[in-house]
């Protein structure tokens, strides 16, 4: 039987790299499906996609045409010849999805963060040569992720691949699931044998940002990429503001280069890093200040003074074993500190009044 770390990694040499998965998020009716999926085949797409039950944060929300749209999916496949995929989210989705004979079912970020559940689809699924694909679980747990390929592979289950589609964040987040590149890029280190897509829209959740996105996960040697894509995006029943149509999904492809392995790239992964940094620490600035806010307005009820010197200094004392623990040098944790002093000094003067 194979282990993760020896993973057969051979399906994924079927297809030319970058793998483009196209489609609907939900496949709604049968003319938006062929009419999507025709367009995509001319554009040499390989694998079509289409949601057909659909997990929503909401209920009353579109949950997916079900059992019809499978039907649909077929046709996709005799009339294009793409090979087709869905979401798998329980025993009985995988049972009608073989019987449909897909070619490819993937595992959504919100069941693979439940083991009661990857556990159902991977016995369900025992000893299958359909393709696999696991996506990383919504929270930012790598070893949930890695646990749930392991129990595809406990059952047999031999082509296997996973998708990066970023972590779910609270306010102020640029994404609507932060990609925190390093925990797939971790996860690349640990099992560079595992074949590993992106899923650019639902880490944008808009159209913007997604064909950056999809060069920084190929700047990374990522093996492909999933892009949800709609013939009337506008008017999807699901994830409406990050489809895109198949002639832009055209143009991102031909914008975007594969590059080798050079220094342009090595500098491309560290930059990628910094870039996701420093949002996050503008974004904990902006949330230390909100603080800073309340504090002078509590001040102000209470008639007590801005500055009170003790306790910045011992806000500084607290602070030094761990600034040198961090190895960041006593020059700029003195300038930054200070500074963070004198605007929260500032706020705290414009809350007063
Ligand atoms: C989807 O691919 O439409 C989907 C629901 O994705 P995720 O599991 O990444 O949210
Ligand atoms: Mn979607």
């Amino acid at each position: 039987m194979q282990t993760i770390d020896k993973i057969n990694n051979d399906w994924i040499l079927r297809f030319s790299t970058p793998l483009i998965i196209g489609g609907p998020c939900s496949a709604e009716t049968q003319e938006q499906v062929l009419k999507t999926a025709y367009k995509l085949s001319k554009a040499s797409i390989q694998i079509f996609r289409a949601g057909i039950w659909k997990p929503r944060t909401k209920p009353g929300s579109f949950e997916g045409i079900g059992e019809k749209g499978l039907k649909w999916l077929q046709k996709v496949k005799e009339e294009t010849g793409m090979l087709v995929a869905t979401e798998v989210a329980n025993a009985s989705h995988v049972k009608y999805a073989l019987a449909y004979n897909l070619d490819v079912l993937w595992i959504g970020a919100r069941s693979t963060v439940n083991p009661f559940t990857v556990q159902e689809i991977a016995e369900s699924l025992k000893d299958t040569d359909k393709i696999i694909l696991i996506k990383n679980p919504i929270n930012l747990d790598l070893e949930l992720w890695i646990g749930a390929i392991e129990r595809l592979i406990a059952q047999g289950i031999k082509n296997i691949g996973v998708i990066h589609r970023g972590f779910s964040a609270y306010k102020n987040a640029p994404y609507r699931n932060v990609p925190n590149w390093e925990v797939a890029l971790d996860f690349r280190k640990r099992f560079p044998n595992i074949p590993i897509l992106c899923d650019p829209s639902h880490i944008c959740g808009q159209r913007k940002g997604i064909s950056k996105i999809s060069q920084q996960a190929l700047n990374c040697e990522y093996h492909g990429l999933m892009l949800e894509t709609h013939c009337h995006p506008d008017k999807a029943l699901s994830d409406a503001k990050q489809q895109i149509t198949p002639e832009k999904l055209l143009e991102l492809l031909k914008s975007i280069e594969v590059l080798n392995k050079n220094t342009k790239q090595k500098l491309e992964l560290l930059r990628i890093q910094i870039d996701e940094l420093d949002h996050h620490i503008l974004s904990l600035f902006s949330d230390r200040f909100k603080l800073s806010s309340m504090i002078g307005k509590l001040k102000k009820n209470s008639h007590l003074p801005i500055i009170q010197h003790n306790r910045w200094n011992q806000i500084i004392d607290e602070l030094k074993p761990y600034v040198k623990k961090l190895s960041i040098s006593d020059d700029f944790s003195e300038i930054l500190l200070n500074s963070i002093h004198k605007e929260s000094v500032n706020i705290q003067n414009r809350a007063m009044v």
